[in-house]
């Protein structure tokens, strides 16, 4: 007997969009349309962690999907609280792969910080997860799944959210998409598109899908250099998208949502904090609706990068203010519990088994 053949790995309805949701539960279990919907509230709503704590389902619905499905839910097997009030939390997947969230507290705010990938392929020069590579993509169950657990752990209601973890989202976009469908559809937490906030280097075909959605997520690009030679030091892939192409594809974005592109800019010493490098920015950012972020790098263990000292950084802000319309200096937060940008995947390195791949062709 061949019991692999035989064997169907269960459902995970955690990821499912209540339409593929309510297409499998009245096709395969047989249901009126309108227990999909239930079944869709008490997983994302109600956060059920059981199909037998879904009580007001007809028991032989529960047995059949206690049957063909399973839920996904995230443990962390680590958690850590920094100084400034951020907690990181790590969870291990069933295939041993690990995911790392942070949740960060700015009162009225406390955003969710989710991984879309275990490792990442992008190689940045000046991260954690660059250097320790590429596991895998993260299914949008267990995108949508570290979401609830950080709810489960936080008394406060998570108001935002930033795809800003381990991975770059738009090198894993189908399943970063069907996830926050799933976290803003009304039957679920409705969480509103513009209190969610997409990260990226800068991967062109991934910012012009988003254009064409015309989805109000925002979206956040590190920037890091506005000048060609070095970026391509900070970001390898950034040698496929000349800063021209990056450029027009954010106009388009923005004309498309009517949104505020992030430039995101993490100063390191010596390497993009001078006043050249600022100029550069400041005439990138000329035209372009943005606003930029400003952040001071965390040092990473094992790289060879400095956090600059506050003159250097005073400098820059004081070239961009008058000539760029929206300049924030961002407080770093969880620095200490290395759950900072740039800082997320030491879990990688413990296991140090992740094959660095060759980055892909943006
Ligand atoms: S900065 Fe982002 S895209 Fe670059 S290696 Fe790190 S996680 Fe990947």
């Amino acid at each position: 007997m061949n019991v692999e053949a035989e064997y169907t790995p269960p459902r995970r309805p955690t990821g499912m969009p209540l339409d593929p949701l309510t297409a499998w539960v009245t096709g395969d279990l047989g249901e009126k349309p309108f227990r999909a919907r239930q079944l869709f509230s008490w997983i994302h709503l109600r956060g059920a962690e059981s199909f037998g704590a879904m009580t007001d389902l007809p028991a032989p619905f529960r047995r059949r999907l206690q049957e063909n499905a399973a839920l996904t839910i995230l443990k962390p097997v680590e958690t850590s609280r920094g100084e400034d009030g951020a907690m990181k939390f790590l969870f291990e997947l069933p295939d041993g792969s690990p995911a790392e969230s942070v949740l960060i507290p700015a009162p009225p705010r406390l955003t969710a910080c989710l991984s879309s990938q275990a490792g990442c392929r992008m190689g940045c020069t000046f991260c954690m997860t660059g250097l320790a590579g590429f596991r895998r993509n993260l299914e949008p169950d267990e995108i949508v799944a570290q979401l609830y657990a950080l709810r489960k752990a936080s008394p406060d209601r998570i108001t935002n959210l930033v795809m800003m973890g381990m991975g770059e989202p738009l090198d894993n976009l189908d399943r970063v998409l069907t996830a926050l469908e799933i976290i803003t559809h009304q039957h679920g937490i409705c969480m509103g598109r513009r209190k969610i906030t997409i990260s990226t280097i800068g991967l062109p075909r991934g910012i012009a899908r988003l254009a064409e959605s015309g989805k109000q997520y925002g979206l956040a690009v590190s920037l890091h250099s506005a000048v060609q030679e070095t970026r391509e030091r900070l970001v390898p892939m950034a040698a496929a998208v000349p800063l021209e192409t990056l450029r027009g594809g954010l106009m388009e974005w923005s004309a498309a949502t009517g949104r505020r592109v992030t430039l995101e800019y993490c100063l390191i010493e010596g390497v993009n904090d001078s006043i050249r490098e600022a100029g550069a920015l400041s005439v990138f950012a000329r035209g372009l609706p943005c606003k930029i972020n400003l952040l001071v790098y965390n040092p990473v263990p094992g790289l060879p990068w400095k956090r600059p000292g506050d003159r250097r950084v005073q400098r820059f802000m004081e070239y961009l203010y008058p000539r760029c319309p929206a300049v924030t200096l961002r407080k770093s937060r969880g620095a200490d519990v290395q759950g900072a940008c740039g800082q997320l995947g030491a879990s990688l390195m413990r296991k140090g088994d992740a094959p660095i791949r060759t980055p892909r062709r943006p």
